[in-house]
């Protein structure tokens, strides 16, 4: 697969994200030779950079060496808001069509904070840039996450959006879902016989994803004060890893097929009453904790943090899926900052035995069935299940089988934002968030946002480096039910 001619014009150029991720992503395409040569890359933002400093900041490598790429890279400075910015930009794209080939095809990416989202799409349809350079070419925006701060917020600005551009102009970046091991999950559900059987509430007694950082906020405690677990992580990737993990099997993987069935899923989720949230919902908040060695700071003392802050860095709830497929079994969902272990996974336990014909004293040791995706780190599928321990009697203990993907294929996965800006250059929506997509998952986890921001009750602490809060656990345990906590407690 090959990029189109087509330019890239990435607003926020002088930001964190262009650094870190989208240079490095363009730098692979090409050195892997999915762009073209009339391909061109644009940054707008409004530090003053000069079209030398802005090339500087592109990784070195084979791809800097490689001929055209870097030197033809062209930086705007201007005001998000200013017509000026956007009458260059139309000018400078323009002679780009004339003059290099790009073909009339433009990619406006959006990574600057999402004050400047508005600005930026008004202007752009104001300047006519919404459309295509040439008549056969295209006009697309890639915008990134917080897709608004609530249901209200992302209907708003999917009404400023539609008011310029069409949605299928509009990819809207989950980057969870340009990882290989999530798109492994569609693999393994629909490419094999063997699980689809079993991926009911017939033999799957509770599902569990786990999302855990080991970092703290960092520097980016003023932006998390106004996030917090549940918007920063599981509206957006909790709930998509959900919907792959759990929705229909699609009847093609063409774009609308796969996020129609995602969109039902997230349909069928549980409204909970506002009387119900304490029992299936529990955050948590980070206090100082590690070892003597490695002392880490509570959230409050975080820069950038109010020292009475209520923001929640961890989220645990009980989702219910109301269909056929799922009715009655529960998915718990966590995610947390400054937990033991970066790691993230899927667990699909199974029911036990509807009959043993041993003693209990023969399986000790036995935990259930389950078969855990992992996602990242690790990437890879474990099958947990029983066997017979060597030996003259018959004891029966849990053993596992792994899958890794390193060892399997011996090929590096592509960066997750190299496969899905080669994607949106090619015009392709699979592994992008529909505006449907996007309003259930508000509707998912608004109410409970607003529940924790009305209750006067304390945040639950639990230390840094910890599995999170007692809470979290005693939300299982009125299941009978207990964590999946990888490497242990
Ligand atoms: P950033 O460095 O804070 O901002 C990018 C650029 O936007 C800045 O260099 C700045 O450029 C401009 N900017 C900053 N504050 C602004 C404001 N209030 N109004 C208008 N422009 C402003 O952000 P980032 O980390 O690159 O992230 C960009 C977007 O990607 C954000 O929406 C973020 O949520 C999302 N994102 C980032 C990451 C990541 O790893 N960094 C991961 C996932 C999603 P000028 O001052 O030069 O105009």
């Amino acid at each position: 697969r090959k990029a189109p001619p087509g330019v890239v014009v990435i607003f926020g150029a002088s930001g964190d994200l262009t650094e870190r991720k989208l240079m490095p992503a363009l730098a692979r395409l090409a050195q892997y030779k999915r762009l073209p040569e009339e391909f061109r890359l644009v940054g707008v933002a409004r530090s003053h950079l000069s079209d030398d400093e802005f090339r500087q900041r592109f990784p070195a490598g084979p791809a800097a060496e490689a001929p055209g790429l870097v030197e033809t890279m062209r930086y705007v400075s201007g005001a998000y808001d200013d017509p000026q910015t956007y009458a260059h930009l139309r000018e400078l794209l323009d002679s780009f069509d004339r003059d290099a080939g790009t073909a009339g095809n433009r990619l406006f990416y959006l990574a600057t904070p999402p004050q400047a989202f508005v600005p930026i799409i008004e202007n752009l349809a104001a300047a006519g840039l919404n459309q295509p350079g040439s008549p056969d070419g295209s006009a697309r925006l890639v915008i990134e996450k917080p897709y608004g701060h609530d249901e209200a917020s992302a209907r708003d600005l999917d009404h400023r959006i539609h008011a310029g551009f069409e949605e299928d102009q509009v990819f809207r970046i989950d980057h969870y879902l340009g990882k290989d091991t999530v798109q492994n999950v569609m693999a393994l559900r629909f490419a094999n016989t063997i699980f689809q059987p079993i991926w009911n509430r017939t033999w799957i007694d509770q599902v569990q994803i786990t999302v855990a950082e080991t970092l703290g906020v960092g520097t980016r405690g003023g932006f998390y004060e106004h996030a917090g677990a549940m918007r920063d992580i599981v509206q957006n990737h909790v709930l998509q890893v959900l919907a792959l993990a759990l929705m229909e099997p699609p009847a093609s993987f063409a774009p609308e097929a796969l996020r129609n069935e995602k969109v039902k899923l997230l349909q069928s989720i549980r409204h909970p009453a506002d009387g119900d949230i304490d029992q299936i919902a529990v955050r948590g908040q980070y206090t100082r904790g590690g070892t003597s060695g490695d002392l880490m700071p509570g959230y409050r003392d975080e820069q950038g943090v109010d020292p009475l802050s209520r923001t929640e860095t961890y989220a645990a709830m009980r989702l219910n899926v109301d269909n056929w497929r799922w009715a009655g079994v529960p998915f718990y969902v966590r995610t947390g900052k400054r937990l033991p272990r970066r790691v993230t996974e899927v667990v699909l336990q199974f029911t036990r035995p509807p009959h043993l014909p041993i003693s209990a004293a023969q399986v000790t040791g036995l935990q259930p069935d389950a078969l855990i995706l992992r996602i990242q780190p690790d990437e890879g599928i474990t099958l947990r299940f029983g066997a017979k321990v060597p030996g003259h009697s018959f004891r029966v203990r849990t053993a596992t089988m792994e899958f890794s993907y390193e060892s399997t294929f011996r090929e590096e996965s592509p960066e997750a934002y190299e496969r899905l800006l080669l994607d949106a250059l090619i015009g392709d929506p699979t592994l992008f968030i529909r505006s449907d997509e996007v309003l259930q998952s508000w509707r998912i986890v608004d109410p409970i946002i607003e529940h924790w921001a009305n209750s006067r009750g304390r945040i639950p602490l639990y230390e840094a480096a910890s599995w999170g809060p007692d809470e979290a656990d005693q939300l299982l345990a009125r299941d009978g039910r207990s964590w999946h906590n990888p490497g242990g407690r």
